[in-house]
């Protein structure tokens, strides 16, 4: 089958993601194997590709938001018919034994695997996933929309489940790339108000359009105090500005799975029951309950579509911010 291939990590302005055949997976008994048809592209996939994550698997074909069709079920796979739209999403498989997994916190799993990153993931033709990690892909998306929602969609959203906001809340966004454009969706659907700090005018005007009462600079001080402020984007350095503009007893969320250091800054930024907290993948329970509601409240992603030989050329539009919302890989029809 036809893949994008990491060799070795390395800058993605060096177009590593090398165009190959490889052997297509077969499916263990617990797992299916699902046809591609589109893969969403993430930060997270940059960090892998340029080693900010350190390396798991190699070769590995990066991915985890893949939309496709089941092709074949192994043995003790007969959960999801020959045929079913199903998605695959970063977090592939848990231990399913340890403390974490026992206590509903699976997201946390000492031994998880991840896919496109320690599992191969979903820049290829053919994937092959465990049926008890796979999501029904609600009715109504194509191929392409649906795909963004399953990882800046689901991270996006347990990051607002985090941030405790409530209706009539105000939450900041900063960052708004593909997963704030689809979390300002429910924040506004929850009756939250949304202030977006972005470097980027284009995300700046696309926060605007979808409902954000305030859009600014970064480092731009909102016109009011946050209940909660999210940090979508992998820089560290944001953090003291983001706490600034927090009311006493606010939470920060950290969204990203890596960022860069975050600077020494006064306590009196955390003082006040000021708290801080990341967020670290997501459990099955969330994917659930977000494709349910992003179904009810008709989420709608903006996306951009490369064909899947260019996945190089989407990721250095990624790491450019000239992605305006989502990009997505066609993979197959
Ligand atoms: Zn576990
Ligand atoms: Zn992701």
């Amino acid at each position: 089958m036809k893949a994008r291939l990491l060799r070795a990590t390395a800058a993605i302005e060096s177009n590593p993601l090398e165009y190959a055949d490889v052997t297509m997976p077969q499916p263990k008994s617990d797992e299916v194997l699902v046809r591609v048809r589109a893969c969403g592209v993430c930060r997270t996939d940059l960090h892998v590709i340029e080693g900010e994550l350190p390396p798991c698997k190699s070769p590995v074909i990066p991915g985890h938001q893949v939309v496709g069709i089941v092709e074949k079920q192994g043995e003790k796979a007969q959960r999801f018919a020959a045929g079913s739209r199903v998605g695959i999403a970063w977090l592939y498989r848990t231990d399913g034994i340890c403390e974490y997994c026992r206590s509903g916190a699976e997201n946390l799993c000492d031994n998880p695997s991840f896919t496109g990153y320690s599992v191969d993931g979903g820049y290829a033709e053919y994937i092959v996933a465990p049926q008890d990690f796979v999501y029904a892909i609600p009715e109504g998306f194509p191929d392409e929309q649906a795909a963004p929602l399953l990882c800046a969609g689901i991270i996006g959203f347990r990051s607002l489940r985090l941030s405790g906001i409530k209706a009539g809340g105000r939450l900041g966004f900063y960052g708004f790339g593909a997963a704030a454009h689809v979390a300002i969706q429910i924040a506004r659907h929850w009756g939250a108000e949304v202030f977006a700090c972005t470097r980027d005018v284009r995300h700046q005007k696309l926060a605007l359009e979808l409902g954000a009462a305030w859009a600014g600079d970064t480092y731009d001080e909102p016109p009011k105090k946050l209940d909660a402020a999210i940090v979508f984007a992998p820089a560290g350095e944001i953090v003291p500005a983001a706490l600034k503009a927090l009311k006493k007893g606010g939470a920060l969320i950290l969204g990203g799975i890596h960022m860069s250091p975050i600077p020494s800054f006064s306590y009196d930024l955390l003082y006040q029951e000021r708290v801080i907290r990341s967020v670290a993948n997501n459990t099955r329970q969330d994917g659930e309950d977000f494709l349910r509601v992003a179904a009810e409240i008709r989420i709608c992603t903006h996306v951009q579509v490369f064909p899947l030989a260019e996945a190089n050329r989407a990721l250095n539009a990624l790491k450019n911010d000239a992605i305006a919302g989502a990009a997505v890989l066609r993979v197959s029809n």
